[in-house]
């Protein structure tokens, strides 16, 4: 079964030889507090800073998902406000589960056909947050776009992202926000279970001056103990062991994001030639490298045929439920199999 899904996605194949590895290294079981594990966990920070180009003076931790992060972010960096920028599910969930956490929230709601409106910034809000990839309708939020937010915001506004499906993938100027953060399962190609959160010196200072520390993942707590290169909780080892295995052999952001540019100029040519499938957001400036969002009349059956060939395609998600499908251009799917998915989909829906 190969999975175009998007999240969880099709995990790198070397997965299954590293962890027999660290079944047989005891991996699984050691000691968090041990000197093995404290090696294990800043080996891995130093790896995904240099491949993923993190700013010197960024701090990078390990949490347990994006959603928390989304909580995180509600409880140990929001004075009173945060806005939200969403044009999907993904983005919508993260302004209502922060709605419970804090006083107030700012919701700016756009459509998936325009850019992210950087001129509706509400220069009170204390944490600016973006959904760089929503998943769940392959829209994305530029670079230059992030930039003009940040010339657009109050010099102590946070600007937090999240990039569960483009870190990883694309290859990002971090210092253009102040939180990032992404799941493993989508373009790290690893088991579910853990998140990555990257930080700027700024937020780092907003943790301090706001000093929460009512929760077992207050951010204070979790950089303390980051400081010591362990967790706040017994963590996810595997999943940090197999993020470390899969990057060191990663040749880098810059070359992963050359890869999947050249597969979305594929999928894009692909699918002008077939006329079954349309581009669910038209401007392609707006369209996602790493999550392809079609339009077409009849999703079940083209989710059928994949399934009969082996082949997992995404369904639509929320109000694209009925009329979408969704296919992962992530990293770790390889060459030949979108050779073998795009030839069925020509077979079947020329
Ligand atoms: C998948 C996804 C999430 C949720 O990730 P969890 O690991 O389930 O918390 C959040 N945001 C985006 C953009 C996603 O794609």
């Amino acid at each position: 079964m190969i999975s175009f899904y998007p999240g969880p996605s099709r995990v790198y194949s070397k997965v299954t030889e590293y962890i027999y590895e660290a079944y047989m290294d005891g991996i699984m079981s050691i000691n968090h507090r041990s000197q093995d594990f404290m090696k294990l966990y800043a080996d891995t920070r130093s790896v995904l800073v240099e491949k993923l180009d993190v700013p010197e003076d960024y701090q990078v931790v390990f949490v347990s998902a994006a959603t928390e992060c989304w909580e995180i972010i509600a409880q140990s960096l929001t004075r009173e406000s945060s806005q939200h920028f969403h044009n999907g599910a993904f983005g919508k969930k993260w302004a209502e589960y922060t709605d419970k956490l804090t006083s107030q929230v700012v919701s700016t709601p756009f459509d998936l056909n325009e850019a992210l409106p950087v001129t509706a910034v509400d220069l009170t809000a204390d944490v600016l947050c973006v959904t760089q990839c929503e998943t769940s309708n392959g829209t994305y939020v530029s670079e230059a776009t992030l930039k003009q937010l940040g010339d657009a915001r109050n010099t102590d506004q946070l600007i937090a992202v999240d990039a569960t499906s483009s870190l990883g993938g694309v290859d990002i100027n971090l210092r253009l926000a102040d939180v990032w953060f992404a799941s493993v399962q989508k373009c790290f190609g690893l088991p579910a279970g853990m998140a990555i959160m990257i930080l700027s010196p700024d937020a780092v200072r907003r943790a301090e001056v706001l000093a929460d520390k009512k929760h077992y993942n207050s951010l204070l707590w979790i950089l303390e103990n980051a400081s010591k290169n362990q967790s706040h909780h017994t963590p996810n080892v595997l999943d940090i062991y197999l993020l470390y295995r899969t990057q060191l052999k990663s040749k880098g952001i810059a070359k992963t994001d050359h890869k999947l540019t050249e597969r979305l100029k594929y999928w894009d040519q692909f699918f002008e030639d077939l006329d079954y499938f349309e581009w669910l957001v038209e401007n392609p400036a707006l369209r996602s490298k790493t999550v392809m969002a079609l339009k077409c009349p009849e999703p079940e059956k083209v989710k059928k045929k994949a399934r009969n060939a082996d082949f997992v395609i995404g369904n639509g998600y929320g109000p694209w439920r009925e009329d979408t499908i969704r296919i992962a251009n992530f990293p770790a799917i390889k060459g030949k199999e979108i050779e073998g998915l795009s030839k069925l989909l020509r077979k079947y829906f020329n």
